[in-house]
């Protein structure tokens, strides 16, 4: 067993652990970053599927941090491939230097915090410690792959594979007939191109989608340069816009609107705006009536491209308010369901039985498979978190502290977790915003707070309970005056059976949620405990 000293750990080596790293380091912090897996970037490494993209434009989902590294990278396509996205991260590690400091295949288990010592210390799966006074979790919200246990499974003779866990090597489906379980964004991505290559695909689909087209397009070297001849005035309209996109709000109510002047709203916000048609009105995500309106031009939209009658009743999604459930964005989705080698299968209607020596049976009957894809997504949000056992002052683990669902202080710190930051945690925008921004306005903030931390010679900083209680209670009141709670889904919890049912993000818009957490820091840090003498 080795022991190893630093100032800061940091768990995982996607964007927000070599955010975290470039910028602790530059504030002279000694920082080591361990990462599970055999390279940086996180999910997109991982998530290798074919169609993986980003749903955010490239220009948006990049670091803001140097103005060098904006202008040397060339985005090909509007909406950045994964192996795009991958090769940027690595890039990015190679020009600042990451790599020194970041530790492969060292999985943490487990992290506690000493008391005496004001410290945390992290073990990895093969028993190296990594002792440091700040412990920050930057393990993402979506890397906890979720794989239901289908009955059967090891009877199967065919190949299973999930999105999130894809292999390096290349997968190939021509002659093949391949199975997807899941419609979210992965599924969504995956079927268009996989059906376009294997002979035969079955979706098995639980819960129809809302998803709005791509419109994914070449970037040419005028629009490169457009951007970048004016970068800074585009990455603040995205932070300060509400969704982090740079969206400008419309502040009127979709019932303001004649139907022939929503429709003419609607029409340009499917053209062009992807996952900003939730935000065509202001009161999309707050009205039920205003959503509908959306719902319904949804579902016209999906009608008019779905040929076979049958097939397109399924993929009508009825019982949850548009954009309540994580909004999917695609390429020739529903267009797909026209081709004669596709076929869809309800899964509540006919529901999956079980795994055979040869393909999967619901309870119509059996469907031969020779590949099973798993689009199942993931124990969203706190899997991660949670997955290491991490304790805190007096033996508490947060998974104890978070049995009732995740309670945190503006989702960077917990109450009983000194010195423990989590990066776009439960209680921040997150998921609901564009997460580059939120990682970069946390390791800002972080990097902030330990510097004056430093400069005062604190030791320790806890977020202080009752503040997390304030904070906590504000965010469900938030929560419940928006349509969120009316769907089933991972921002409620529901994706894994017997999580805590509670809504886990801040809905007030990235925009908001920036000068809240400016205003705690310059109010000294409202609502932390900073103490402790310095060693
Ligand atoms: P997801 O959105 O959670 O979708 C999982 C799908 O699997 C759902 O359709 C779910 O149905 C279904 N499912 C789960 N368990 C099932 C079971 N036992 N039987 C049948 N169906 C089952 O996961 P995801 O598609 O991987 O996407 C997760 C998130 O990752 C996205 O929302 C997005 O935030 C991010 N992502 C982003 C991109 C991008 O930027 N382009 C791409 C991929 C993913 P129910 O809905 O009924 O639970």
């Amino acid at each position: 067993m080795t022991g190893h000293e630093v100032d800061v750990v940091v768990v995982g080596a996607g964007f927000a652990g070599l955010r975290a790293l470039h910028t602790l380091r530059g504030a002279g912090l000694r920082v080591a970053v361990l990462e599970s897996g055999d390279g940086v970037g996180g999910v997109w490494r991982w998530n290798r599927y074919p169609g993986a993209r980003c749903d955010i434009e490239s220009y948006d989902y990049s670091y803001g941090f140097s103005d060098d590294l904006e202008q040397e990278w060339r985005w090909s396509e509007r909406y950045a491939t994964q192996p795009e996205i991958l090769r940027y991260v690595e890039h990015v590690a190679d020009r600042f230097d990451l790599h020194r400091d970041v530790h492969l295949h060292r999985r943490v288990v487990a992290a506690d915090w000493d008391d005496d010592g004001a410290r945390w210390t992290a073990r990895t799966e093969d028993g190296d410690t990594w002792a440091g006074r700040f412990l920050i979790m930057a393990v993402g919200n979506l890397s906890t792959t979720k794989r239901p246990a289908f009955p059967g499974e090891d009877a199967f003779g065919g190949e299973i594979l999930h999105t999130a866990e894809w292999p390096t090597t290349p997968v190939a489906f021509a002659g093949r007939r391949v199975g997807v379980v899941g419609t979210g964004s992965s599924g969504i991505q995956s079927i268009p191109v996989i059906s376009r290559e294997a002979e035969h695909v079955t979706v098995f689909q639980r819960t129809p989608a809302f998803s709005v087209p791509a419109r994914h397009a070449p970037v040419s070297d005028e629009q490169d340069a457009a951007i970048k001849a004016d970068y800074a005035a585009r990455r603040a309209r995205a932070a300060s816009s509400p969704s982090g996109l740079g969206f400008v709000p419309n502040r009127r109510s979709a019932l303001d609107d004649t139907p022939e002047e929503r429709d003419a709203v609607f029409e340009r916000a499917w053209d062009g705006d992807g996952f900003g048609f939730v935000l065509a009105y202001h009161d999309l995500l707050l009205d039920q009536a205003a959503n509908d309106t959306a719902a319904d031009f949804c579902r016209a939209k999906i009608s008019a491209i779905v040929e076979d009658p049958g097939t397109r009743e399924k993929l009508l999604p009825t019982d949850y308010p548009m954009g309540a459930k994580r909004p999917c964005v695609d390429s020739g989705y529903y267009e797909t369901f026209n081709r004669e080698n596709v076929a869809l299968v309800d899964v509540r209607a006919d529901p999956i039985e079980r795994l055979t020596a040869t393909g999967l049976r619901t309870a119509s009957g059996d469907h031969d498979l020779d590949v099973l894809v798993l689009a199942t997504g993931f124990d969203a949000i706190t899997g991660s978190l949670l997955k290491p056992t991490i304790t805190g002052r007096d033996g508490v683990t947060l998974a104890e502290a978070w049995r009732d669902g995740p309670v945190t202080y503006l989702g960077l710190g917990v109450a009983g977790f000194p010195n423990l930051f989590a990066i776009t945690g439960p209680g921040s925008p997150a998921l609901l915003a564009n997460v580059l921004l939120g990682i970069e306005q946390h390791v800002d903030w972080i990097a902030g707070l330990l510097t004056r931390m430093r400069d005062e010679g604190h030791a320790v900083v806890e977020a202080d309970r009752d503040a997390q209680e304030r904070w906590t209670a504000h965010l469900l009141e938030r929560a419940d005056e928006t349509l969120y709670p009316k769907a089933r889904s991972y921002y409620m919890g529901d994706e894994v059976e017997g999580k805590p049912r509670v809504f886990m993000l801040y809905p007030g818009g990235i925009r908001q949620y920036r000068r809240i957490i400016e205003r705690v820091a310059a109010d000294g840090y409202e609502g932390f405990h900073l103490g402790g003498a310095a060693a």
